[in-house]
């Protein structure tokens, strides 16, 4: 069983310290959320993986953590400036603001007046100031998708890196976009996070690419324990196309609120490099580059046979890290009958993804013995580099237990006064509920094997 609500997530989140209100204390922001000490972990351990599938695993793709602020000529030679909108419309009646492709009853969500303006284009780029002056002649937006610093930054990559294509570009970073209407939880955010990928090929082999790239992130997102039945691909109608896309492929998923975009895979053409090469004062491409073929304004390649320059196609899987992490939760959180009729909440997320990875846990609070060989049975678990381990010093294995359960600890290892005698511990596995001994020194390959291999 899945989250029954998005209310029971959310209560969870907070409960246990994986998501919450930002900026609380002075009655929150909206459309903001902090990821507290659980969800920074299982956050992290979903982009580690990315990162892995994208840059480790493969010979072709480069990273890059380029800048937030970006200045304003990229933004309006990719487009956005003139076209990153949503269509706004006011209810006459109540004064609130919606996006009017989300009134599919065409009246107000809050009072239900159908008494609306018509649509407006409303542009979702945050501006900021640069500068020690404040008087608008000097601002940058905050960059409302991590692609264009991927795009301007494509020479510098190519020129620095022993690639032909097709290669690709990874970055992971933050994007803003001022939402006329955040809501669900952390699903329509203002400030979040993306894991994109550019992947550069030669016209004509676009299409090809896009199917190999639309396999291989539907793959990606099971692996990570989403099931086959809560995802779908949904082929964007041209109509509903973004300004630089030819064809788009949505990965939607089943959230609490209902099935919804997780990951967009974009056939962008050479639209971006394009755009940023006409940008520069005049644009032929083949005069341009021969005169000076080391300007960044050349976003281009060279044939090996014709020696004519030609700007690359790209094929773009575009994947919201917050999105992800709100499908991981939805999907892990179960509520089980056992056979002693009580109920347990578990998160049975991959061991890759846990927060958490062991939790060691003294049989009884404080005393001296038991918690030294915790604390050394953890520095070696530590030391296999597989994320966070902690000792637990509570004292009660039940209400620990139950507590690893309900954050998705895979492991909890108890050392009780045997270990002390025969140098073993109860290692319980949080699906099976089994416990099993094992020798102590065996523990951390033990451990580094579950969360490797499962
Ligand atoms: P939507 O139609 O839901 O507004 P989009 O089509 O504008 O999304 P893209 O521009 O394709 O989204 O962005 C790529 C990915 O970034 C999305 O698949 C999503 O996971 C994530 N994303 C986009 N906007 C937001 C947001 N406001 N909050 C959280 N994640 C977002």
């Amino acid at each position: 069983m899945t989250a029954k609500t998005m209310e029971e997530l959310v209560a969870l989140c907070k409960r246990r310290g994986f998501i919450f209100q930002s900026n609380d204390i002075y009655g929150g922001l909206q459309g903001l959320y902090d990821y507290g000490p659980l969800g920074v972990e299982l956050k992290n351990n979903l982009k580690k993986s990315w990162w892995n599938s994208m840059v480790y695993e493969r010979d072709d793709i480069e990273g890059l953590d380029a800048s937030i602020l970006t200045n304003p000529m990229v933004l309006k030679q990719s487009g956005h400036e003139d076209t990153f909108s949503d269509p706004m419309v006011d209810c006459r009646d109540c004064n609130s603001r919606w996006r009017a492709d989300h009134l599919t009853e065409g009246q107000c969500l809050s009072c239900k007046s159908k008494n609306l303006t018509e649509p407006r284009p409303f542009n979702l780029m945050f501006k900021t100031s640069v500068g020690p002056v404040d008087d608008g002649s000097s601002f940058a937006y905050l960059r409302p998708e991590t692609a264009q610093q991927i795009f301007i930054n494509f020479k510098n990559v190519l020129d620095s890196t022993p690639h032909h294509l097709p290669f690709g570009i990874a970055q992971i970073g933050k994007a803003f976009r001022n939402e006329i209407t955040p809501r669900n939880f952390i699903f329509r955010v203002r400030e979040f996070e993306q894991m994109e990928l550019e992947f550069f090929v030669e016209e004509g082999s676009d299409e090809k690419w896009h199917k190999i790239w639309t396999d291989l992130r539907m793959t990606w997102w099971l692996e990570q324990g989403i099931s086959e039945e809560n995802l779908e691909l949904l082929t964007v109608p041209p109509n509903d196309l973004a300004h630089y896309s030819k064809a788009t492929i949505d990965i939607m998923y089943k959230f609490p609120h209902g099935l919804e975009e997780l990951e967009g895979i974009a056939n962008r053409t050479d639209f971006d490099l394009g755009s940023h090469t006409k940008g520069q004062e005049s644009f032929d491409i083949q005069a341009k580059v021969s005169k000076n073929n080391h300007s960044n304004s050349k976003l281009a390649v060279q044939d090996i046979n014709t020696k004519k320059w030609k700007i690359p196609y790209v094929i773009e899987p575009s994947a919201g890290v917050d999105r992800g992490v709100l499908a991981l939760l939805n999907e892990a959180y179960k509520i089980e009958t056992l056979d002693n009729g009580k109920e347990r909440t578990v998160l049975s997320f991959k061991p890759h993804l846990a927060p958490i990875k062991a939790a060691v846990i003294p049989l009884k609070r404080n005393n001296e013995q038991l918690v030294a060989a915790a604390t050394s049975l953890k520095s070696s678990l530590q030391k296999k580099q597989l994320g966070r381990i902690i000792v637990e010093n509570s004292g009660n294995i039940g209400k620990s237990y139950r507590r690893h359960d309900e954050i998705g600890t895979p492991l909890c290892i108890t050392i009780d006064f045997d270990s002390l005698e025969n140098n073993t511990a109860t290692i319980r596995d949080r699906d099976t509920m089994e416990q099993k001994r094992v020798l102590i020194e065996e523990i951390p390959q033990y451990v580094a094997d579950h969360i490797n291999n499962n």
